[in-house]
């Protein structure tokens, strides 16, 4: 089982260890750069991407984290850990703090223009055969990707609906090389999809 990490250092750190646990990983919590050393993967949770910003710098994560992603850890941000992962934020705080590792630029809170939370059934693209039932997606006052580099696949977007106002067709999941990032959160509705396919991703990496 490939090991992988989860952010601890604030979030919804709990669903996504029993998420990837249930996905075939080996799942551990990541709070210091000695944890951090020992996952094949680490999973940036939902919850305030400028705290988490903070607690990086504070649990001397930051560097290392940056330097991991750089040398193609494979990483999995769910809302604020998609903030987190973007290299550009619009409407983020001066206290933000990036990653890197997604070409993509991600306006912040932007569904909380419009209503703080909002559900949506989406099409992701590599989660099983064309028609295979649609991803059910939770959004807390979500990110959205307002624009992807050359090198990023875009997943999912919202779909044209009435209910969806603004966020028709934004990007809501990108992927790039071994970085996915999703603006809601697959771990809280217990549809194990998107975890597997992040598992897969990290198996890819692993060596044998
Ligand atoms: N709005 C939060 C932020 O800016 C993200 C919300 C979430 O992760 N559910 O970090």
């Amino acid at each position: 089982r490939p090991v992988v990490g989860v952010l601890a250092l604030q979030g919804d750190v709990r669903e996504h260890l029993a998420m990837l646990t249930g996905a075939g990983a080996t799942a551990l919590p990541v709070r210091r750069p000695a944890e951090l050393s020992e996952v094949d993967g680490l999973v940036l949770p939902g919850g305030e991407s400028t705290t988490m910003s903070r607690l990086l710098e504070t649990f001397e994560l930051l560097e290392p984290l940056r330097e991991r992603i750089a040398a193609g850890l494979p990483a999995f941000g769910s809302c604020a850990g998609m903030i987190l992962l973007a290299r550009e934020v619009l409407d983020g705080r001066p206290d933000q703090r990036q990653l890197g590792g997604l070409d993509v630029v991600v306006r912040r809170n932007a569904f909380g223009r419009q209503v703080d939370s909002f559900e949506s059934d989406l099409d992701f693209t590599g989660l099983g055969a064309p028609g295979e039932t649609p991803l059910h997606a939770v959004f807390i006052r979500a990110p959205w990707v307002e624009r992807v580099g050359d090198g990023v696949e875009v997943l999912a977007r919202v779909p044209d609906t009435p209910a969806a106002g603004d966020a028709a067709a934004r990007i809501v999941a990108v992927r790039q090389g071994s970085v996915l990032a999703t603006a809601f959160h697959p771990e809280l509705t217990g549809d194990e999809r998107v975890h597997r396919l992040f598992v897969g991703m990290v198996r890819d990496r692993v060596p044998a």
